[in-house]
Order: structure tokens, then sequence, then C-alpha cells
């Protein structure tokens, strides 16, 4: 063994795994990229939940580059099946869908909520510009802050208001 190669064996830090199992860690190790050093908790959840040889086995099904995915899941998957030894991650995922469902009915209310008011709006304004009343604001001009304004003609505002302005 060269003096480089040495060196590498000696600061080589054997993955979570292999320090949990007591086995030597190589190169070779198919668990060191998904699980270094300093994750044991990470390993020792998948550990307990699927025990070691069938999470290997699991991984080594799944091709290369969809490894660290299937990693992730199986983990993501004992951690919830230690919090819930029933439902594991199902239970999460009803709960989820549930809420999906009670916030597609509050959006659905909303929207019909909204629609409602739209239409109580456009009868108000329309209500409003049938009126054959004109105010004499600002000396004639009278508009109002909204586009549907009611139609007004300020050269018609005397002749229309002399018998109501004493
Ligand atoms: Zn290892």
């Amino acid at each position: 063994m060269d003096l480089e190669s040495l060196a590498r064996a000696r600061t080589h830090h054997p993955c979570a795994a292999c320090r949990m199992l007591r086995r030597r860690c190589d190169s070779s190790c198919i668990l060191a990229p998904y699980f270094p050093c300093h994750e044991i908790d990470k390993f020792a959840k998948l550990h307990k939940v699927f025990g070691a040889s069938n999470a290997i086995k699991m991984i080594q099904m799944v091709e290369k580059r969809n490894r660290e995915d299937a990693v992730k899941a199986l983990v993501y998957e004992a951690t919830w099946r230690i919090k819930d030894p029933v439902y594991g991650s199902t239970g999460v995922v009803c709960q989820l869908q549930k809420m999906v469902q009670e916030l597609e009915m509050q959006l659905e209310s909303t929207k019909a909520r909204v629609l409602e008011l739209q239409q109580q709006k456009d009868q108000f304004w329309n209500f409003l510009s049938n009126l054959d009343l004109i105010s004499p604001i600002n000396g004639g001009n009278f508009a109002l802050d909204y586009h549907d304004s009611i139609s007004y003609d300020p050269a018609k505002f005397p002749a229309e208001c002399d018998d109501w302005i004493i």
C-alpha cells in the first residue's frame, strides 16, 4: 500500500450504517453515499423498521440514479412507521387528503359567495343608474368612483332640477 492509500485509509470514516452494524466500510459500500458517518439516527430508523438486510435489498432493486430518492422514501416511511405503527406515512397522506378536500369545499363556497356579492353589486349599480335623480354635488361635476358611474349630462342639470331648487 502506498503512502497516499494509507493516508486515505486512515482518514476514511465508516458510513453510519457500517458503524452501527460494526462492519468494515470501504469504497464499495452501497449505503455509504446515503448514510454519512454523522447520520446514524437516519440509518437507525431504517434498520429498526425494515432491517439492514432488507433495506439493502430494496436499495439494490432500484436503479442507481433513483437510489437517493428511494432511500429518502424508505427513511420517511420508517420515521412515520415508528411514530404511527398502525398507519405509518399512510396516516399522514390520508390526513392531507382530508385537508385538501376541506379546502376545496371552502374554495367552492367562497367562489359562490363572491359570485353572489358580484350579482348584488351589479343589481345595486343597475338600480342607481336607472334612478332619474341626479345630485348637484361639486357644482354639477357629479362622478362616482366606480367604472359604472351614473350617466350625467351637466347641460341638462339646471333645467331638470328647476322644480326642486327653491
Ligand atoms: Zn458503509
